[in-house]
């Protein structure tokens, strides 16, 4: 994917000629001529796996992400207690930055607030910390026994903690009432804002529930969001099923495919391994559905019509999945129209690696995970980190990566993706983790753009600057191809466009 400075003029929502230009970015739409000196136009940044809403409750609502401490989260707990209703949400604790290490406790939550429930969800989405008052709505005891694929984390005298993994997660969730449909669309216009500002045109939105469709629905009619969605909608309780979903498809919504997991994260000792943890040797992780569940499940959502996108990180889990798919190419229930795609693929046995284009899966990877996890990775999976992250090692086995940020769990903006393929320097670290897996520049863009099109089928239309294509644009302040490695993180967007509609604009240097 080559940086180009040219002239380009748009209507209709499509690109109609691109003449070169030295120096400069010209964009002419059918209201206006915007001029970009020395600026660099390429296709719009994909976002191929992320959270629209989840990114919007972040953006408007309780943030734990750069936290210290506990004490600290219970701080902000208590401070954000008075502009709220009965309970307070919140979201990005994780343990693994403070000092202590160590999982919060119910009573930290309690001392700020006694009576009112308090849910936070760790910064990887797979464990809740709550107070009592949670606890009890809920229905938790000391006795309550752990659901299937979660844990209820306990003390020495089998007291529950306040820390709920993976589908311990719901015991509690479920009795949070439901945002209102107007803080849900306040949400979805944040986020989507925010996508424009980091030069994101799509986004493959994950885990989408069924009843947030007609939302969608009605703003992509009025125009009011500003970036493409491919939903992936929620099929571990079979939601869409209840629903009877089908695929639908539209050009700023389309209802693409649905979402599984088949096992945890590998911070809270989740991801399903085919060893036991190097720091945890008494388990393996947890499966979210067993093999003939995952097999099942996979059929039936095949056989409706839908590609399949499933949650993978442990070696284990991406063998299942790899052989649950394989088994469905090769019984023709799914054929090669069907997109079958691989969540995270963050741990893959150099003995499953070639699986990806054996059966035409594609790995959506998320780079700024390998980053942001390296230190705890190395403590769970010991000597198999060097088959953790595999970028390199996918590649050279014929499988083409799509890139992502699982935004809100991590920032959403795609150059902080670009220079962790490309250089894979862990925050706070000085030298490059495994640097053998890390992608190329030229990778790393086509990764954000044309194989992130290749992985919802429409890179007939959207991921180049060429006549006919969807005008899809970003334009930056630096040729990403040819910059110094220490400079991507520093480029900036200096405007996005989504079907030839100018979104975003940087203040200071508007046209
Ligand atoms: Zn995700």
């Amino acid at each position: 994917m080559k940086p180009v400075q040219a002239k380009i003029t748009i209507a209709h929502g499509r690109i109609q000629s691109v003449e070169p230009l030295f120096g400069a970015v010209e964009i002419v739409t059918e209201t206006g001529h915007h001029s970009y000196p020395g600026a660099w136009a390429l296709p719009g940044f994909v976002d191929s796996h992320a959270h629209i809403l989840g990114l919007g409750m972040r953006l408007t609502g309780l943030n734990l992400f750069d936290a210290i401490s506990a004490e600290e989260c219970a701080d902000r707990v208590r401070s954000h207690a008075s502009y709220s209703g009965e309970w307070i949400t919140g979201m990005g604790w994780n343990q693994e930055l403070w000092s202590s290490k160590s999982y919060p406790h119910a009573h930290l939550l309690d001392d700020v607030l006694p009576d009112t429930p308090v849910y936070l969800r760790r910064a990887d989405g797979h464990a809740a910390w709550v107070n009592s008052a949670a606890l009890h709505i809920a229905g938790i005891t000391d006795q309550t026994k752990d659901p299937v694929g979660g844990t209820i984390l306990r003390d020495e005298k089998h007291r529950a903690t306040g820390v709920l993994v993976d589908n311990a997660m719901d015991l509690v969730a479920r009795h949070i009432p439901k945002p209102t449909e107007q803080q849900q669309q306040d949400m979805i216009l944040a986020a989507t804002r925010e996508c424009s500002r980091l030069g994101i045109t799509e986004v493959h939105d994950m885990d989408v529930h069924p009843t947030l469709l007609p939302l969608f629905r009605d703003m992509a009619e009025k125009g009011t969001l500003s970036v493409r969605v491919q939903s992936y909608i929620s099929g571990q309780n079979d939601e869409w099923l209840d629903e009877r979903l089908l695929p639908a498809g539209g050009e700023f919504l389309r209802v693409y495919g649905v979402k599984l997991y088949a096992d945890g994260a590998l911070g809270s000792h989740g991801a399903l391994l085919t060893e036991p943890y190097s720091d945890a040797p008494d388990t393996r992780g947890l499966a979210l559905l067993s093999p003939n569940e995952l097999e099942h499940k996979v059929r039936t959502i095949l056989e409706f019509g839908w590609n399949v996108a499933i949650h993978a990180i442990g070696d284990e889990a991406n063998r299942r999945v790899l052989d649950t798919y394989g088994l469905m190419r090769t019984e023709g229930v799914a054929d090669e129209h069907v997109l079958l795609r691989i969540e995270h693929a963050q741990t893959v046995h150099t003995e499953d690696q070639h699986k990806f284009a054996l059966h035409s899966v594609i790995p959506a990877v998320q780079p700024i995970h390998c980053i942001s996890d390296a230190p705890m990775a190395e403590q769970r999976l010991g000597a198999r980190c060097s088959y953790a992250y595999p970028w390199r090692s996918l590649r050279n086995n014929g499988a083409i990566l799509t890139g992502g940020s699982d935004f809100p769990i991590e920032s959403g903006d795609p150059l902080l993706g670009i220079d962790a393929f490309c250089r894979r320097i862990p925050f706070g670290r000085m030298a490059a983790w495994n640097p053998s897996e890390c992608l190329t520049r030229d990778e790393a863009l086509d990764a954000y753009t044309s194989w992130a099109h290749e992985a919802a089928d429409v890179s007939y239309r959207r991921g180049k600057i060429k006549p006919k294509y969807d005008a899809d644009i970003v334009v930056l302040d630096s040729n990403l191809l040819m910059c110094p490695d220490e400079f991507i993180t520093s480029t900036r967007v200096l405007a996005t466009y989504t079907a030839g509609v100018r979104r975003y604009q940087c203040e200071d240097n508007s046209a």
